[in-house]
């Protein structure tokens, strides 16, 4: 599923090639492509011009010259990607935005929202504050300047759950999934289902700040495309799974301490850890 690393490195894709284009056509082919909460039909927003690719935890828009948004959230395998309208069609098009502008190249003029699962969705949307209304009730993420990181903190110490879920949780920090939070807790050396009260305040802080390391490191990287879902906006995998200490790494040694990386369910997924290093 992406995360804040994949959706952040299609978003400065998207920026590259459709910053400053018009939308001259736009359609959806399947029921579940557009969220029911649309306030409009996808055509409804041809004519309009991209002003900026925007993203929060693992919401991505665009800005438009008009009051409203198109809002995409890739779910578990979605894919936007840039290509050619003459492109052969995917199997799994969802939906697609044909471009124009004068520095529109053939090769990059039409957006395409795949997405094999449909878990994932795209959305015509209002602004409530600086963000459209599906972005709004999600906390900032890590790389956000308003990003309180005491403040987050003290949110997650105050849980009364396990650190992994709370560490999932969208409305404490955003842009956090399975991989990050299991490769986070590896570096901070915080066992997951360790209770958030029982940390300290410079456990936790020390955990947000993994966290950030780790998703910018897998920015650098391009992000991880563990289950081959996962695609830039070109079509191309990312590579950070070569560097995934514990995430997918069950019955490998840690990389620090050489004991077998354990692998547990917990709240319907799983969690990969050092027993050693995370007590
Ligand atoms: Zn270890």
């Amino acid at each position: 599923m992406p995360e804040l690393p994949e959706v952040e490195t299609v978003r400065a894709g998207l920026a590259k090639y459709v910053t400053g284009k018009r939308i001259v056509q736009a359609a959806d082919f399947h029921p579940r492509a557009v969220k029911p909460s649309s306030i409009a039909p996808l055509n409804s927003i041809v004519g309009s011009k991209i002003k900026s690719v925007n993203r929060r935890g693992k919401f991505l828009w665009l800005t438009l010259d008009q009051p409203v948004a198109i809002v995409a959230h890739l779910g578990m395998s979605g894919q936007l990607l840039v290509q050619p309208k003459s492109a052969p069609v995917h199997k799994h098009l969802r939906a697609s935005f044909l471009l124009s502008g004068k520095t529109v190249s053939k090769r990059q003029n039409e957006i395409r929202f795949v997405d094999q699962r449909t878990f994932g969705w795209v959305s015509i949307e209002e602004y409530l504050g600086d963000v459209p209304t599906s972005v709004s009730h999600i906390a900032t993420d890590p790389f956000e300047p308003e990003f309180d990181l005491a403040k987050v903190v003290k949110r997650l110490r105050s849980r009364k759950s396990a650190i992994k879920p709370a560490l999932l949780n969208q409305e404490i920090v955003s842009g956090i999934g399975n991989i990050y939070a299991d490769e986070a807790l590896w570096r901070a050396k915080i066992h997951p289902e360790i209770v958030c009260e029982d940390l300290s305040n410079a456990e936790v802080t020390r955990l947000i700040k993994c966290a950030t390391e780790v998703m910018k490191e897998a920015i650098s990287a391009g992000g991880t495309s563990f289950d081959e879902q996962y695609k830039n906006v070109n079509g191309e995998s990312g590579y950070f799974e070569r560097s995934l200490a514990v995430y997918g790494q069950e019955g490998e040694p840690c990389p620090r301490c050489g004991t077998e990386i354990r692998r547990i369910a917990f709240a319907n997924r799983s969690s990969h850890f050092c027993q050693r290093c995370q007590r």
